[in-house]
């Protein structure tokens, strides 16, 4: 059974993504990783917008996601973001998956670029376990087994590649279309 490999470069330069880096544990695999400061919009700040896909609240559709504690222009703030009930019933992944697709051609800054990144790297991660168990559960060398195999070869080899030293924002984008790419393959393995 593959395990994802971790290089320590890339976990270095994850660590210096620009626009603020989220003080709470990153790699906590209990949630999907929310935006990094730099990408929040006033209203995703105030939590007037959803924090994932940036629609507007209301009362009735409006999810707390609990105090965070965040970096913002340097000074240590606490953060309520909010979230619609579609992302947080999964809907979250879908715009994720649109960003990822459009970033070669878009070419979003290349702080947006690592924030993307850093969250569909998150979401393989968190994704995997389930892969694996399907897997096992599928026993060695069925067709399933090579099906399931298949999947989780790709994302672990996608997330040891790293997106290299100092990567242009082309690289950056064609490594984020690629996880995107794996992302949606590994959809159907809720986390
Ligand atoms: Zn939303």
């Amino acid at each position: 059974m593959t395990t994802p490999r971790e290089g320590t470069a890339i976990e270095d330069w994850l660590a210096h993504r620009a626009g603020g880096l989220l003080v709470t544990p990153a790699e906590s695999l209990f949630a999907p990783l929310l935006p990094s400061v730099g990408m929040l919009s006033e209203g995703q700040f105030r939590g007037r917008d959803c924090a994932f896909c940036g629609i507007t609240l209301s009362p009735t559709t409006a999810v707390d996601l609990g105090a965070h504690h965040i970096k913002r222009s340097g000074v240590d703030v606490r953060w309520f973001p909010r979230a619609c009930r579609t992302c947080v019933e999964g809907g979250y992944v879908n715009a994720l998956l649109d960003a990822a697709f459009s970033a070669c051609r878009a070419l979003p800054p290349p702080a947006h670029l690592t924030d993307l990144y850093a969250r569909l790297r998150h979401e393989i991660r968190r994704r995997l376990p389930a892969a694996w168990a399907a897997a096992a559960q599928a026993g060695e060398d069925t067709l399933t087994w090579h099906a399931h195999q298949r999947v989780i070869d790709a994302s672990t080899d996608a997330l040891a590649d790293g997106p290299g030293d100092r990567p242009s924002p082309l690289t950056l984008a064609m490594r984020v279309a690629e996880l995107g790419r794996r992302l949606r393959d590994l959809a159907p393995y809720p986390p």
